[in-house]
């Protein structure tokens, strides 16, 4: 059977309750047996003694009266001595019905006959007074009434002092009573607060304690620390709660150990699959502080994980071009003009680039915690770039001698100068001056491509109005434009502030834009163009739009390099927007499109403003 905590508080309060009853029901005894000590006295002895005290005052009044009869027998002396006799009888008898001790009935009786007597010789000596000499009186009163009521007043005197004697044990006896009670109270009291104090100790080790325990292990499991145990002892409830704890904190902590056991294993399996990534990856926090990077980081860098982890991002990579990335991503930047940044960087004397891409994470709120960086290594790519640049250019620098001269030689076989041609001649010599045309342009395009490319040309750039460089970019557009019905509008505010730019290079670019949106418009009058211009921050956005066959999807980031045509039979050379771009990006400006295929093309590009 289990003895619960519920049985020994109800055994003990029923012991308490027994002893406090105990205590209680002892007192009262007590105070009743000193009542009783109390009444005894009063009732027994006390009217015994006033008895004994109205006896004596009688007697003695009636001896008085008898002596002042000797000498003056008047009828007063003798009402006195008869009311002073009813008085002692009265008092007599009252004694008499109040026997309590021992000695008291004979002295009773003994009062009682010799009191008679006495009574019977005032009568006596009342004869003698009446008819003898007031000499007989006197030696009668003296031999034979003083002596008796002598003895009277004794025995009187005796009763009283029984009495009073009496009274006297009483009164201690009732003392003794007094002090035992007070004696035997203060023990069972002290007792009973000993059992109290007992009681209130068991409590506190039994119940108080273990539950103190009980929240102190309570908190520690909340703070995370599981493994905590409570000792058990006995079989009753706090022994049971323990042992309840206890399971619970052996599991919560089994739970603990099998999570981070997993969480340890998928941690590992993510490290190993960001490591085997062949590009660089680095993750950083909301505060740019580098969290997680791969193999191919450290050895980019020149950095070990353990070293750098937790540290901020310009603190270990010192590259502002990657950390403004990260930063546009970390801030929710949507840039929609391009997601990736080339970078170069030098590594033991050797100049690598990458393509540097980063992604916002984010939280179930859809908040951003953090940006993924990828860096991808495209110094393959750049070199083989450069490469073929190189050879573009060589071809087209080699072409250029000999098709001036071509066109030399055309043309003065056209004029006629050595000589008549016939008109079969001259068709085909119109169609070989056509194609030297085309060949030289494209040779051109491309020789300012790659000069622009390798920096052999110099931009002059200079402050300049974008309203004056728009105006001269269409001066070769009003009869086209007429010809073919196509609305040109012009949005460029005057006010706008100055341009960072080379006058002729933009307004390459714009005539450019321009002419490949008169190739694409629509034909049948309804062709729009339009040029705008806005202010942004600290730039300027340009935009030439149509409405005109627009361009796919997929084409829309290809069509800025070079040879790529998106529309083979509009003729060009695909080289436009390559060198479009290159001038740009020597402003430190951007170009892109945005376009719906059969909606028109919007190309914007930015320029910073002077000053
Ligand atoms: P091209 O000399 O062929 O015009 P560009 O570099 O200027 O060379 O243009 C590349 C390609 O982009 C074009 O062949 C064409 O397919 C497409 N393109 C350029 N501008 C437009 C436009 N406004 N509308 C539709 N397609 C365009």
């Amino acid at each position: 059977m289990k003895r619960s905590i519920r049985l020994k508080m109800i055994t003990i309060f029923i012991f308490l309750f027994v002893v406090l009853g105990t205590i209680a029901i002892w007192s009262i005894t007590n105070f009743t047996r000193l009542g009783s000590a109390i009444e005894a006295i009063m009732e027994a002895n006390y009217q015994s003694v006033v008895s004994a005290q109205s006896m004596t005052l009688a007697l003695e009044r009636q001896d008085s009266a008898e002596l002042a009869s000797m000498f003056s027998p008047e009828d007063s002396t003798a009402d006195i001595f008869v009311y002073n006799q009813n008085e002692f009888l009265k008092a007599l008898s009252r004694a008499e019905d109040n026997i309590t001790e021992p000695e008291e009935p004979a002295i009773l009786s003994s009062i009682g006959e010799l009191y008679v007597d006495y009574v019977n010789r005032y009568y006596v000596l009342s004869e003698i007074r009446r008819e003898g000499t007031v000499e007989e009186a006197s030696s009668y009163y003296y031999k034979n009434i003083l002596p008796l009521f002598e003895e009277v007043k004794q025995l009187t005197r005796d009763l009283l002092t029984v009495n009073q004697e009496e009274m006297l044990a009483k009164r201690n006896r009732a003392l003794e009573v007094a002090r035992n009670a007070s004696f035997s109270t203060a023990i069972i009291s002290s007792v009973a607060i000993l059992l109290g104090v007992l009681f209130s100790m068991y409590l506190i080790v039994k119940i108080v304690r273990p539950i103190t325990l009980l929240i102190e292990k309570i908190k520690l499991i909340a703070e995370g620390d599981y493994k905590q145990q409570l000792p058990v002892k006995g079989n009753d409830e706090i022994a049971e709660l323990s042992r309840e704890f206890n399971t619970m904190a052996a599991r919560l902590n089994s739970y603990e150990e099998m999570n981070v056991h997993k969480l340890m294993e998928e941690k590992q399996k993510a490290e190993g699959i960001v490591d085997s990534i062949g590009d660089v990856v680095l993750v950083t926090d909301s505060e740019n502080r580098l969290i997680v990077l791969n193999r191919a980081a450290e050895k980019i860098f020149d950095i070990r994980k353990e070293e750098v982890l937790r540290n901020h991002f310009l603190e270990i990579i010192k590259n502002e071009e990657i950390f403004e990335q990260i930063k546009k991503t970390l801030g929710g930047e949507k840039n929609e003009e391009k997601n990736f940044v080339d970078v170069n960087l030098e590594k033991e004397g050797e100049k690598k680039y990458f393509r540097v891409k980063s992604k916002p994470i984010k939280n179930e709120q859809r908040e951003i915690i953090g940006v993924v960086t990828l860096m991808q290594d495209i110094t393959k790519l750049k070199e083989v770039d450069s490469m073929k640049s190189e050879f573009v250019s060589t071809v087209s620098h080699e072409f250029r001698t000999p098709l001036t001269s071509m066109g030399m030689a055309v043309n003065l076989l056209l004029d006629g100068t050595t000589g008549d041609i016939s008109e079969e001649q001259r068709e085909l010599l119109e169609a070989l001056k056509e194609d030297q045309e085309r060949l030289n342009s494209l040779v051109s395009d491309l020789l300012d491509l790659s000069r622009i490319e390798s920096g052999k040309i110099q931009m002059d750039i200079q402050p300049n109005s974008l309203d004056e460089i728009v105006e001269n970019a269409l001066r070769p557009f009003p009869i086209q434009l007429k010809e073919r019905g196509v609305k040109l509008n012009i949005d460029v505010n005057k006010d706008l502030p100055k341009v960072k730019a080379d006058f002729n290079k933009i307004s390459w670019v714009i005539t450019n834009l321009v002419g490949n949106a008169l190739r694409y418009v629509p034909k049948d009058g309804t062709g729009k163009i339009e040029i705008s211009a806005r202010k942004t921050m600290n730039k300027v956005l340009v935009s030439v739009s149509d409405n005109g066959t627009g361009i796919p999807e997929d084409m829309q980031e290809k069509i800025f390099e070079k040879f790529v045509r998106a529309n083979d039979n509009q003729g060009g050379t695909g080289l436009g927007l390559a060198i479009s771009r290159e001038i740009l990006l020597a402003h430190g400006g951007e170009i892109w499109v945005s376009s719906k295929q059969g909606m028109g093309s919007t190309f914007y590009f930015t320029l910073y403003f002077s000053g």
